[in-house]
């Protein structure tokens, strides 16, 4: 593969970077504040809007569908795009104000590729547009949920209805005042082979029998959009909120967590970034023992050892980037899971170094390393467990071996 970037990524780098510099890290404090003055969690900072305006001023708004819809003639692929959302990353504020923030991207891509033109009228547009956002529910507190074969929601036709029932949680996004729509996964045939149990249906926030029970908190920290429990108590909706086909849930989960997952490791990376950046600051400035803390030895292999793991994170991310432009999201289904495991953890280990490079500030409210290294701690179960994605891996690689030792045919790839 050609590692260089594409002229119109980097032509688009250039104008994302001048837009994070000029607005969206200034912008910082003052979200905070004013979500400090609102007394709200979930307050929605004002100076976000003003973002979004000038992100889409500046052409810099839904970069991140791969293909072509009526809103995205000339879409940015996915190696384009990963160098933009690693430094949207930066930023706790950088993918809401350029209109790429999870879940509402993965959710946006699976209603631009199986909604009916009704649903997308009434969802995408304004979605598209930035005006709502959305969530999507899989997770139940009840089944290990890591095996998306345990999902239970009940889903009952009943005429011209679809009937939910069933509990939801960490459903990120439903406690945002701005959430107008879940996509919720549930079981509508059991009886029906493995594969084909389950479907996706859109349900407004304000339905009838939906409830948000409570907010759950990550190490103790209130994220703004809320990572919610839910119950559905006979919930009903239209037949014509069914997502693309009864018993294409499963599918459609799959198409949808795939560019979900990258798009978590490209920003990860960007986070990283960030860490490294301040550690190298902080660490040319602090004096400790006679010098500055850069010229201790272990100080500097904690630089080295970051800025390694974070090239070879990003190479890989290309790779996979690159593999889904050229054999599409489900040939690259085991990259997506190798990087969804390598990302998280390298960021991690480079937020790590750079808070105990901060000393007792960094993991203060002085420093967003503390709030990074939360974020990204749930990574490693949000969109699907280290240990589930490394099952996928060790099967892919093992199957000419099981094949060879069992005498079955061995098809290349899992
Ligand atoms: C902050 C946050 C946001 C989230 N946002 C959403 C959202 O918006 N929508 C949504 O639907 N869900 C969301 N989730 C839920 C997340 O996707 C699930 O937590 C995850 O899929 C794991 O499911 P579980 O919690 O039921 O864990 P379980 O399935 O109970 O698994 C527990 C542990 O078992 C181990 N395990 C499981 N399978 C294997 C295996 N094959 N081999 C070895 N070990 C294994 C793993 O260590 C795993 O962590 C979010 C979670 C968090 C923390």
């Amino acid at each position: 593969m050609d590692f260089a970037l594409s002229p119109r990524s980097l032509e688009l780098r250039d104008r994302l970077l001048a837009f994070m510099e000029e607005e969206v890290y200034p912008a910082e404090p003052v979200a905070t504040e004013q979500m400090r003055a609102s007394g709200d969690p979930h307050h929605h900072p004002e100076v976000l809007e003003h973002l979004k305006d000038e992100a889409k001023r500046r052409g810099l708004w839904n970069l991140f569908l791969p293909h072509v819809t009526e809103w995205t003639p000339e879409p940015v692929s996915n190696v384009d795009y990963a160098p933009l959302a690693e430094i949207t990353g930066r930023s706790f504020l950088g993918p809401e104000a350029v209109n790429s923030a999870a879940p509402d991207t993965g959710n946006m891509e699976i209603l631009s590729l199986f909604g009916t033109p009704a649903q997308k009228e009434r969802w995408l547009v304004p979605l598209l547009d930035g005006e709502i956002r959305s969530c999507f529910a899989m997770t139940e507190p009840d089944v290990a949920s890591s095996d998306a074969k345990n999902i239970q929601l009940e889903i009952r036709r009943d005429g011209d209805e679809y009937v939910l029932d069933g509990r939801k949680w960490w459903i990120s996004g439903a406690a945002n005042h701005r959430t107008r729509v879940a996509i919720v996964m549930g079981k509508t045939d059991p009886a029906a082979p493995t594969y084909n149990q389950q479907s996706m249906v859109l349900v407004p926030m304000d339905t009838p029998g939906l409830t948000v029970v409570r907010d759950l908190m990550v190490f103790g920290y209130n994220d703004r959009e809320g990572h919610c429990e839910l119950r559905f108590d006979d919930v009903r909706v239209p037949a014509t909120n069914l997502l693309g086909q009864e018993g294409g849930g499963f599918a459609m989960a799959q198409a949808r967590l795939g560019p979900g997952r990258i798009h978590h490791c490209m920003r990860c990376i960007g986070i990283a970034e960030r860490a490294l950046d301040l550690m190298c600051r902080r660490v040319t400035r602090r004096v400790a023992f006679g010098k500055p803390l850069a010229e201790q030895g272990v100080i500097q292999e904690w630089i080295a050892d970051s800025r390694i793991e974070i090239e070879q994170a990003r190479l890989l991310t290309l790779k996979t980037a690159w593999l889904m432009d050229t054999v599409g999201n489900k040939g690259a289904r085991i990259e997506i899971s190798a990087i969804k495991v390598v990302a998280p953890n390298m960021a991690l280990r480079v937020v790590d170094r750079a808070m105990q490079a901060h000393g007792g500030a960094g993991v203060s409210q002085d420093t967003p390393l503390a709030a990074m290294w939360a974020s990204l701690r749930t990574l490693r179960f949000a969109d699907g467990p280290d240990e589930v994605h490394r099952m996928q891996l060790a099967r892919r690689e093992l199957q000419p071996y099981v094949a060879a030792a069992t005498g079955t045919p061995a098809d290349g790839r899992a």
